[in-house]
């Protein structure tokens, strides 16, 4: 397994991950790690099939688009806050 990105689930690993929401693909190692990880192939409920390593403590798994939204959402939060202050400061 080379190209993350491009990893094709055999219908063995399609049918575990229907069956268990998550199907485990194999161990690897990014540059900078000091040891592998191992990769699952995930589902969103809302993007679909994603592949994530276990973060943090609790070993928890992210959807990167549900984390591109999240990030996007807080800055545009952050940007009506803004908003806010100048408009208050208007006034
Ligand atoms: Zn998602």
């Amino acid at each position: 397994m080379t190209n993350l990105d491009q990893v094709e689930l055999s219908w063995w690993q399609r049918f575990v991950l229907w069956l268990l929401g998550k199907v485990y693909l194999g161990h690897c190692q990014k540059p900078g790690w000091s040891g592998a990880l191992p990769f699952y192939a995930m589902k969103c409920p809302k993007h679909g099939v994603y592949i994530d390593y276990p973060h943090g403590w609790n070993n928890y798994f992210t959807c990167p688009q549900c984390q591109d939204e999240l990030v996007q959402f807080s800055k545009s939060i952050m940007a009506s806050a803004e908003e806010v202050t100048i408009h208050a400061k208007e006034t």
